[in-house]
């Protein structure tokens, strides 16, 4: 039987701990009770636990676990997507989705075309997103949570020093298709699987500046076929050719 897995707020060598709003549902919906068995990710590693306290207290909630032995849990897709801030509910339909697929992190960046009212109010929604993504990473049976950075200026993040293997969406590309650079960065002979950065602009597109910026910081234009999708499209069709590739 598949058991349900939780992610713990809080930890230590021989117990895990569940609160507030995670504890309540599972307690009074899924009626968790001393002895019931579940699957606990504590500390980005992953545990075969029984319920042995519950606690039903509004907000003070808590449910705590006896862990009994580790599993083995399965590495999180090595992408980071650098994502153009735009219009909230589509980001945050591309966030959930990108952490269903097994997204390592999301970067969200200020770019020219990021609307200003949305720039600004970025900095507000990042609990919010890590909510999401924790919900998200639940849901999908992950061993672990995307790491949801703070926004930043897209020249910051593009300058920025990184080992991966920098990719950058542009829906005027044709020469290079995603999966090509993939393959590419796969048969380079390294010991280290590689990871990936890979940038989708907002709704108007990157602008030429941008576009130069990436080019003179090496990072490599790719294209996703010859239609213009969504951002949060092209966000998942991006991870789901990754994973093909590497999983
Ligand atoms: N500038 C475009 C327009 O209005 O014609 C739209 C940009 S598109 C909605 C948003 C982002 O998705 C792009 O900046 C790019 O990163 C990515 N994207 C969309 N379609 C793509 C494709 N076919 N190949 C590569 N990237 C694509």
């Amino acid at each position: 039987m598949t058991r349900r897995r939780w992610i713990a707020e809080s930890w230590d060598e021989t117990s895990a701990t569940l609160t507030g709003a995670q504890a309540e549902h599972l307690a009074r919906v899924l009626r968790a009770q001393p002895g019931m068995e579940a699957e606990v990710v504590a500390g980005g590693r992953l545990f075969h636990a029984t319920v042995a306290a519950v606690t039903l207290s509004g907000e003070k909630s808590e449910v705590r676990f006896k862990i009994a032995s580790e599993l083995r849990a399965d590495p999180a897709l090595p992408v980071t997507l650098v994502m153009a801030v735009y219009k909230f509910d589509r980001m945050e339909w591309a966030l959930e989705k990108a952490t269903e697929l097994g997204v390592a992190g999301i970067v969200p960046v200020v770019a020219c075309r990021t609307e200003k009212h949305l720039a600004q109010a970025a900095e507000k929604r990042i609990e919010r997103w890590r909510r999401i993504a924790h919900e998200a990473s639940q849901q999908a049976r992950r061993s672990d949570i995307p790491a949801i950075h703070a926004p930043i200026a897209l020249a910051d993040r593009v300058r920025m020093p990184s080992a991966a293997t920098r990719i950058v969406l542009a829906e005027q590309e044709r020469a290079t298709a995603l999966r090509h650079a993939i393959e590419e960065a796969i048969a380079k002979p390294e010991d280290k699987l590689p990871s990936f950065e890979i940038a989708i602009g907002p709704e108007g597109g990157w602008a030429p500046a941008e576009e130069t910026l990436f080019d003179s910081s090496g990072w490599r234009a790719v294209s996703l076929g010859p239609r213009i999708l969504r951002a949060e499209t092209a966000a998942i069709a991006a991870l789901a050719v990754v994973a093909s590739c590497l999983e």
